[in-house]
């Protein structure tokens, strides 16, 4: 070891120097003693490293108590964190999908602090069911005799066919054989929840007399399924839910219809396309009708199944539903989200999935012209900043082909030379905000759609952190 390296080593403080900086002092007021003495541990052995490695002088013992704090700063943040959505998909699955009215977030409040009647009727003072606080509402808005309410409409689905197709057949046409991202594909929930899959029709074509081929003493149900995700055009035919609904009578099997996002409202009045609502789906005859919570509808994660009352009841002896059910936070909120719909006039003020889908574009293109300047001070000269038109995507498997007018920023390197890196390394930056922005990176640029981006001043506050120069992760220096 060169002499130089051995006097740098002995520079270093012990541990228990750097516990009595002041700096320490308020590290362990804030984070417990034994936290940061492991982390000013981790600190010093770092340092020991980069000492040994001939990288630079030996930190004194404020600095190792500083890069402490900031090492468990660090820890500190939770891993679910806040973002700003800019990514155009207002519903965006990977992003936690709908953002939840306050009214709601106020109500899953009051329901964790306190008890609730959850299971337990107030009036005659005897159990109660937890499937009452929903009922009324969902049986108000779709017009159907009876509602449950479990986990998600993956469990909704999953449910009704293992209430009435287990070792039965589930009659479902060819071209709704789809998959919904992640891991939900309708042929391998079926195998799953017991039902013998039976396919009908073509993948473009279905026909009512291939249905009506397929019906036998066999047959536990039949699955209409919205294919949310993605459109077939051309020479196709499907079977309307109405057509479908009555075969189901003749033949007294159920016809269940899996509506995916499903809405509770006509979004025309919104000047959104239109997707089928809940209740033309009951009023045209489908006997359950299942449909998300946090898609469209605008609530905390959750699946519906509305029909019935006799399905119902079979539906709620299944065991299988305990283990789908919701807690008391989620009931707290649906029952609050559903309320907001008994006035549709102001659901696009209070519910933010309206809000934001209803948002018109040219509000929002004054809101990205406004912005260019602190954004292009923000980045520094090696970008351009440019207010730009784009367009928004529902998402969540919403109207999958329907985009709604948008604006926001387009952030491209100027320079063509290494361009590629220099978008990389700012869509990482962005994503190394105190409140993370995650953007798209479209055409050599990282574009910014602003529709979801509601805190302007927030925002410009925010870019003061913007660090164009970082490493890929939010580190103190001294630790590896
Ligand atoms: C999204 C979707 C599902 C799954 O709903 P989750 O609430 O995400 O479980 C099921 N079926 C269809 C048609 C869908 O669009």
């Amino acid at each position: 070891m060169a002499d130089a390296e051995a006097a740098d080593l002995r520079k270093l403080p012990s541990v228990d120097e750097v516990l009595r900086t002041p700096e320490a002092g308020r590290a362990v007021e804030r984070f417990g003693r034994s936290a940061v003495v492991g982390a000013v541990r981790t600190v010093l052995a770092a340092a020991r490293e980069a000492t040994r490695a001939g990288e630079g002088d030996a930190p004194d013992s404020r600095e190792i108590a500083d890069s402490a704090r900031r090492h468990l700063e660090i820890e500190a943040m939770p891993s679910l964190r806040p973002v700003l959505n800019l990514t155009g998909t207002v519903l965006h699955t990977n992003l936690g999908r709908a953002l939840i009215a306050e009214v709601a977030i106020e109500a899953a409040g009051s329901a964790m602090r306190a008890a609730v009647a959850l299971e337990f009727d107030l009036g005659g003072g005897r159990r109660g069911e937890r499937d009452d606080h929903l009922r009324g509402l969902l049986c108000e808005l779709t017009g159907a005799e009876d509602a449950t309410v479990v986990n998600n409409n993956a469990a909704a689905v999953l449910l009704v066919l293992n209430t009435f197709a287990v070792n039965r057949g589930a009659i479902v046409s060819r071209g709704e054989l789809i998959e919904i991202g992640g891991a939900f594909r309708i042929p391998e929930i079926m195998a799953r929840s017991g039902a013998q899959l039976v396919e009908v029709g073509t993948t473009n074509r279905t026909h009512l007399k291939d249905y009506a081929a397929a019906l036998g003493p066999d047959t536990g149900l039949i699955l209409k399924v919205h294919t949310s995700n993605y459109r077939i055009e051309g020479f196709t035919a499907e079977v309307p839910a109405a057509a479908l609904a009555e075969l189901a009578r003749q033949h007294k099997v159920p016809l269940a219809h899996d509506l995916g996002s499903g809405t509770l409202v006509d979004l025309a009045r919104w000047g959104l396309v239109r997707e089928p609502t809940v209740a033309e789906a009951v009023a045209a005859g489908a006997d359950l009708v299942m449909f998300s919570g946090d898609k469209l509808l605008g609530g905390p994660q959750a699946g519906f199944i509305v029909g019935r009352k006799a399905l119902l009841a079979q539906i709620n002896r299944n065991p299988l539903k305990r283990a789908l059910r919701v807690d008391k936070i989620r009931l707290a909120a649906l029952e609050a989200t559903l309320r907001l719909y008994r006035d549709p006039d102001r659901l696009a003020e209070r519910l933010p999935t309206i809000r934001l889908l209803a948002r018109p574009a040219d509000e929002i293109a004054m809101l990205a012209r406004r912005l260019v300047p602190a954004v292009a001070r923000a980045v520094g000269s090696a970008y351009t900043v440019e207010a730009v038109d784009c367009r928004s995507q529902i998402g969540s498997g919403a109207l999958p082909t329907e985009t709604i007018a948008s604006a926001g920023l387009a952030i491209a390197p100027r320079a063509r030379k290494g361009g590629g890196r220099a978008l990389e390394s700012l869509a990482s930056a962005l994503r190394r905000l105190p409140v993370p922005i995650v953007g798209r990176i479209e055409q050599n640029a990282v574009v910014l759609d602003l529709r979801c981006l509601e805190d302007e001043a927030g925002f410009v506050a925010d870019l003061a952190a913007l660090d164009l120069g970082g490493g890929p992760a939010p580190r103190p220096k001294a630790v590896p």
